[in-house]
């Protein structure tokens, strides 16, 4: 029987290809897959949402490149965030950094407080502090080493244990550091996650976020939250994140090489009253930033202007190479006023201008800030 037109065109644009052997991994945009007469699925893909090649490739390779057993991808960094929370349950306690990636908190106070979750800010620098802010139902300490946007470290070995001897977990927010300057799970932390959106990405054109972990229990509740909850990220953006993270090293190595002579030129600066960069000796935890990273310090600093609100302002947009914009992470170096986007319960000083440092010529990036504070 020949079929009609409309036939046709679905039928005459099926896949075909089952033996091509591209270098690079297709895009499967497919929703879902074909099941075998005798009911299997071919390497299991049944329906996106669970399971797809593009979303299969990165969490195998971020779930190598952070030395874990599992990591399940996200739809951005917030929806791996949801999903590490939404595994406790009513009535547990959680240990905020003070200096945090702002929108955990306003997570935590317009979503997970109605829910009973209940959270704690302390300054993770001071383990005595840690140590009295647990209580009996607590049930994670969440850690940022280096926090946003203040770059304090927390000690994750140590942090580690007092959750250990308290039966909470730890959970490292990496992203800041990748893979290449820092294993959170090599120093005893449970769940690394990151926003993928930032260095993985890399080129700020996707969102994404990832979860990784070694303990069997707790990866097969994540991976049952990510997919009932659905909050996965498409192939097209899974396929940009792997793309990504095949330049990963280099990028970063790069932009942290531009970041530590930027920090260094900068303290120097009369108008700059304080630079915050781990790699500078003048960091209060520079010995811990020594022990606990490889491969350099990272490409993220801050600085407190010696000045008002509205001239740390006023300097951010004189620069030319680097654009004022929120995020961070990308090949393009980027400024930002950040306590007048986090809002009024801020926390951030008013004087504070944080900055992702790119790729750029290090002379170029030196040049435009010797011009935007003068
Ligand atoms: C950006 C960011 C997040 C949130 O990730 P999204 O991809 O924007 O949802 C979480 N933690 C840190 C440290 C971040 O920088």
């Amino acid at each position: 029987m020949k079929p009609k037109f409309e036939t046709l065109a679905i039928k005459s644009t099926e896949n075909t290809f089952s033996d091509v052997n591209p270098v690079s991994i297709p895009i499967y945009l497919s929703s879902t897959y074909k099941r075998n007469a005798n009911g299997t699925y071919n390497n299991d893909f049944v329906y996106s949402r669970n399971d797809n090649p593009n979303r299969q490739v990165i969490e195998k390779s971020i779930a190598k490149l952070e030395n874990g057993r599992y990591a399940f991808a996200f739809s951005s960094g917030m929806s791996a965030v949801s999903a590490i929370l939404q595994s406790l349950k009513t009535g547990d306690h959680v240990i905020l950094p003070d200096d945090i990636y702002f929108t955990i908190k306003k997570l935590f106070n317009e979503v997970l407080k109605p829910w009973g979750l209940s959270y704690s800010q302390v300054d993770m620098t001071d383990l005595q502090a840690l140590e009295n802010a647990i209580k009996p139902n607590t049930a994670m300490i969440w850690v940022e080493t280096p926090s946003n946007p203040q770059l304090k470290l927390s000690d994750i070995k140590a942090v580690s244990k007092l959750a250990h001897k308290n039966n909470a977990l730890c959970v490292v927010d990496n992203t800041w550091l990748t893979p290449v300057f820092q294993n959170p799970l090599n120093f005893g932390a449970d769940i690394v996650i990151h926003s993928t959106t930032k260095y993985f990405g890399g080129h700020s054109d996707v969102l994404g976020g990832a979860v990784v972990l070694d303990d069997e229990k707790i990866a097969s509740k994540i991976k049952s939250i990510q997919q009932l909850n659905g909050a996965v990220p498409a192939p097209f953006d899974c396929w940009l994140i792997g793309r990504g993270i095949q330049t990963l090293h280099l990028r970063v190595s790069k932009q942290s090489e531009n970041a530590f002579k930027l920090a260094k030129y900068l303290e120097k600066h009369p108008k700059v009253k304080q630079v915050n960069y781990p790699g500078l000796k003048s960091h209060p935890q520079h010995n811990l930033a020594i022990n606990q990273q490889d491969n350099g310090f990272g490409a993220m600093l801050s600085i407190l202007i010696d000045g008002t609100k509205e001239e740390a302002f006023k300097i951010s947009t004189k620069l030319a190479y680097f654009t004022t914009a929120t995020s961070l992470g990308g090949v393009e170096s980027l400024v930002e006023h950040r306590q007048s986007v986090e809002g009024p319960d801020s926390l951030t000083p008013n004087n504070l201008l944080r900055i992702s440092v790119g790729i750029e010529h290090i002379e170029d990036l030196i040049a435009d800030w010797e011009q935007a504070l003068n």
